[in-house]
C-alpha cells in the first residue's frame, strides 16, 4: 500500500508501482493548483496549433511532474520526458541534445528506454514545457538561453497568444502556469530580509520567478534547498523561499540555525495541506476493516505512455 500527499503523486506512483501494490490518497481534494493550469484537451489544441506553424517532429514536450497522468501520457506518446526541480536541467539538455556537438541537434536516442520512441532521432529545435512557465524560465537561463529565446503560451489564446515568428524563433515554448505559492516570493522580500539580516542568506526554489531567483544566493530544488539548510553553519540566518511547511519543518530540524520564510505573510498550500491526520486516520481505519479507501488507480492506456515519459526521466536523470 502506498500512501500520497497530492494527486498527480498519487497518478505517477500508480504507474509506476506493481500489481501487487496500491495507491491511496487520503483527501481527494489535495491537488495542485499548477498542476491544474494545463489539461490535455488544452495542450493537444496548441500541439495543433503549432504544427500549423512549424514542424512538431521539432519540439519535444517536456510536463513538470506536477501535472495529470494524461499530460504525462501525452509527453510519453510525443517523444518527451517528465521532469522534477531537480532534474530539469538535465532533461532540458537531453531533449535540447546541449551535449552534443554544435548542441540543439539530433536528439541522442540510440540506447535506454526510449531508443524504440517513436521520433528518435529526429532533429530537435524547441521545448513545450508545462505546466510551469517559471522552472522552464530559470532553467533555461541556466543552461545559458536569454529571454528573446523563449516565448509563454497562453493556452487562453489562438497560438498561446503569439505571432507564427515568435513559434518559430523561439527555443522555450513556456506554459503560462505557475505554482500560487511560490510567485508570491518577490524581489522586495529579498530586500527586506538582507537590510534586517545583512550577513543572511537566500535560498529559493525555482518555481519562483525569474527576478527572484536572479537576486538569491542560492536556487535549487526542495532536496537543494533541505541540503543546503542542513549543511550551512550553525548560526546561520537563512530565508526560505519555498512552501511554508517544509520551511517550518527546516526551523524545527535546525535549532542551531535561524531559519525564516522569505515572506513573513507566506500562505499554505491550502491543496497540498489538505493531507491531515483525520483523513489518514479514516482511509487506515478503512483498511483495518478490509476497505481500500480513495484509490487512486490510472487507466492502463494512460498509465503505459506516461510510463515512457516517466522512465525517459529515471533513465536521464
Ligand atoms: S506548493 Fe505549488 S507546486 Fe506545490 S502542490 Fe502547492 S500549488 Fe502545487
Amino acid at each position: 500500500m502506498v500512501f500520497c500527499g497530492v494527486h498527480f503523486m498519487a497518478e505517477s506512483a500508480d504507474i509506476l508501482t506493481g500489481p501487487h501494490q496500491q495507491v491511496i490518497l487520503p483527501d481527494l481534494n489535495a491537488g495542485c493548483s499548477m498542476a491544474d493550469m494545463a489539461n490535455l484537451d488544452d495542450v493537444e489544441q496548441i500541439w495543433d496549433e503549432l504544427a500549423e506553424v512549424t514542424d512538431v517532429e521539432a519540439i519535444v514536450p517536456i510536463t513538470y511532474v506536477n501535472s495529470a497522468a494524461a499530460l504525462k501520457a501525452f509527453v510519453g506518446r510525443n517523444s518527451g520526458a517528465v521532469c522534477t526541480s531537480s532534474n530539469a536541467r538535465a532533461v532540458l539538455t537531453w531533449a535540447l541534445d546541449l551535449d552534443a556537438p554544435g548542441g540543439g541537434g539530433t536528439l541522442a536516442a540510440a540506447s535506454g528506454p526510449w531508443a524504440e520512441s517513436p521520433g528518435s532521432g529526429r532533429r530537435a529545435n524547441k521545448v513545450l514545457f508545462f505546466p510551469d512557465q517559471h522552472l522552464g524560465r530559470n532553467t533555461g537561463f541556466q543552461l545559458g538561453f536569454g529571454a528573446s529565446d523563449m516565448q509563454v503560451i497562453d493556452p487562453r489564446r489562438r497560438l498561446g497568444g503569439l505571432a507564427d515568428a515568435d513559434v518559430k524563433e523561439a527555443t522555450f515554448l513556456l506554459w503560462k502556469g505557475h505554482c500560487s505559492v511560490h510567485q508570491r516570493f518577490r524581489t522586495e522580500h529579498v530586500e527586506a530580509f538582507r537590510s534586517e539580516h545583512p550577513g543572511g542568506v537566500v535560498i529559493v526554489h525555482p518555481e519562483c520567478s525569474h527576478e527572484v531567483v536572479e537576486i538569491a544566493d542560492q536556487v535549487g530544488s526542495t532536496d537543494y534547498i533541505i541540503r543546503a539548510v542542513s549543511g550551512s553553519p550553525a548560526g546561520a540566518v537563512i530565508a526560505v523561499g519555498t512552501e511554508i511547511h517544509l520551511v517550518d519543518r527546516l526551523a524545527r530540524e535546525n535549532p542551531d540555525r535561524t531559519v525564516l520564510s522569505l515572506d513573513p505573510l507566506v500562505c499554505p498550500c491550502s491543496t497540498m495541506f489538505r493531507i491531515d491526520l483525520p483523513h489518514l486516520a479514516w482511509v487506515l481505519d478503512g483498511l483495518v476493516a478490509g476497505e481500500v479507501r480513495n484509490r487512486i488507480a490510472v487507466d492502463e492506456a494512460t498509465a503505459a505512455d506516461a510510463r515512457v515519459a516517466l522512465e525517459r526521466m529515471l533513465a536521464i536523470a
